[in-house]
């Protein structure tokens, strides 16, 4: 290998061949897979052998963090210092038009004709493309999120599951179990603790801040107002909070709804949860 020039030296090939490199390594190089893939590029996979066969292990900044899976935005985070979402890339929802694109040409080409072979190729390149672009991406934010964190807390995915009627494709997309797979194993490497709360815990019911759970919130309300203290919360930021809280070690935040709180109507039955004027954001009835 040439790092500085980005050379790989192959027999018979005195010259080298320019690659493009993923990671430098100083190792000894045992040998060499030269593959290449259905859209015609052309792989080399070096076999080194190391001393050290993991990257170095760093000080987690923060105790805990709290992932809230979302559509809107891939995820939302807390930690010991913040609450922050990540989007999903732009690359790769622009990747994903092109790819709807590159499906209808593909398909209303003659099959076997010349410009059938010429769309299916492009439409195999696109394909790898959003896969590595996808993989790129969620290996990144999960060995982001694994540095900086001791202890991972994540929803349990068959909730979210429940929407697939309606979002199938959108949830396929959005690579949560791959996303969850890579948290996990990056966890177990690098000597961190995931967490994948039970489907029951109602991370998005609880009011993270006294405990209350709110019962009537809908899969459409983006934000709630807690009756019980009058917090408005974004429903994505409370419920990574929560789960926060899990990590920490504090799961059952006090609940408040029948000690602090009497929520029920006159006559017996429980009454809609509603704010004061200044708190109220969602709307009930
Ligand atoms: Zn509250």
């Amino acid at each position: 290998m040439n790092f500085e020039k980005g050379l790989l030296y192959l027999p018979k090939i005195r010259e080298g061949v320019k690659i493009e490199l993923h990671r430098k390594f100083d190792d000894k190089v045992k040998s060499v897979t030269i593959s290449r893939t259905n859209e015609g590029k052309y792989y080399a996979s070096i076999l080194v052998e190391t001393q050290n066969p993991r990257n170095k292990v760093v000080e987690p900044k923060s105790r805990a963090c709290g992932i809230d899976l979302g559509l809107e935005h891939f995820v939302t985070v807390t930690n010991d210092f913040r609450s922050y979402k990540v989007e999903h890339p732009k690359y790769l929802l622009k990747g994903e038009e092109r790819l709807k694109r590159l499906q209808k040409s593909f398909s209303k080409k003659q099959k076997g004709s010349k410009n059938s072979e010429k769309a299916r190729l492009r439409l195999a390149r696109q394909h790898a493309y959003i896969t590595n672009a996808r993989n790129d991406f969620l290996h990144k934010l999960s060995k982001a999120i694994i540095d900086e964190n001791q202890v991972v807390v994540v929803e349990d995915i068959h909730v979210k599951g429940l929407l697939k009627t309606r979002l199938a494709k959108s949830i396929a997309d959005s690579g949560w179990s791959k996303f969850l797979s890579y948290l996990k194993y990056k966890a177990e490497w690098y000597g961190r603790t995931f967490i994948q709360v039970d489907r029951f815990f109602p991370s998005s019911k609880l009011c993270h801040r006294c405990g209350y759970k709110n019962d009537d919130l809908t899969l459409h309300d983006r934000t709630w107002c807690c009756p019980a203290c009058g917090e408005t919360h974004d429903r994505d930021e409370n419920a990574s909070i929560n789960l926060y809280y899990v990590g920490l070690g504090r799961p059952e935040v006090t609940p408040v709804e029948q000690a602090l709180v009497d929520d029920r109507s006159p006559n017996g039955l429980p009454k809609k949860p509603s704010c004061d004027e200044t708190g109220s954001l969602t709307s009930y009835g």
